[in-house]
């Protein structure tokens, strides 16, 4: 697990640091906001949590928060402030922080909400499950709907479609991992060759254009549901949830 220290005091930093180290994080440290969101947007992989101080020279914690928010709505972002007044707290939560800490503080409650904050976020995102890679050429799934990878077709209840390269890339990512909630900063990460070329908008704009061809009803969606706040769940049989794509194709019988 990954965790970016955000703290302009040196000494505190350091020890935070070490600690956490010892606890079995990789850690890295920024003493500065601007600092802070190059080695975010850099990261690779992406950090699993940060510890934002709010009082830092230039730009403050919260704008820090905030800018992190609009590239990633799920990583964990824990703030430690001297800062007591719950007007803090309120400005801390709006920008988007998940826990807020006031100094001082002792050591083994942070780390205990540190590692409670990862725990809740490793079950709302499977990000460790294996993708279920697709063997055969052809996948079916919902009603009618067969991709052909090998020949870059797609079959919609009975009428032929075709797809860009980056459209069936993505396709194929979705069916992979069938039922997971995918951030679209993951999906971005995974699927673009140079992620950030792009923004996150663009992962929007494919899906809405994978909605368009594949659901009976673009507006709602069966297949491409969005996950408020976080991207995106591809769900091959809506109705009952979770059936592995793969498992489950016979293309012949519908292409
Ligand atoms: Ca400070």
């Amino acid at each position: 697990m990954r965790i970016l220290i955000v703290e302009d005091e040196e000494a505190l930093a350091k020890g935070l640091g070490f600690n956490f180290e010892q606890e079995g994080f990789l850690v890295e440290l920024a003493g500065d906001g601007t600092t802070a969101l190059e080695l975010f947007a850099e990261a690779e992989p992406p950090f699993d949590l940060i510890i934002l101080d709010l009082m830092l020279p230039g730009m403050s914690g919260y704008d820090v928060c905030r800018e992190i928010r609009k590239i990633d709505p799920i990583v964990s972002v824990l703030v430690l402030s001297a800062r007591t007044l719950s007007e803090d707290r309120a400005t801390a939560f709006d920008a988007g922080a998940d826990q807020y800490l006031s100094k001082p503080f002792a050591l083994p409650e942070l780390i205990s909400r540190v590692r409670n904050l990862l725990d809740r976020r490793k079950a709302m995102v499977p990000a460790t499950a294996e993708p279920k890679p697709i063997t055969s050429g052809k996948v079916s799934f919902g009603e009618g709907i067969t991709v052909d990878f090998d020949r870059f077709e797609l079959h919609v209840r009975g009428s032929l479609q075709t797809l860009t390269m980056l459209e069936m890339q993505l396709l194929r990512y979705f069916i992979e991992r069938p039922d997971r909630v995918l951030s679209r900063n993951q999906i971005m990460h995974d699927v673009w060759d140079e992620p950030s070329a792009f923004s996150t908008r663009t992962v929007d704009n494919f899906v809405m254009r994978l909605r368009k061809i594949i659901e009976t009803d673009a507006a709602n969606p069966q297949h491409f549901v969005s996950v408020r706040g976080v991207g995106y769940r591809f769900l091959a049989s809506p109705d009952e949830e979770a059936v592995a794509a793969g498992d489950s194709s016979e293309p012949e019988n519908l292409a």
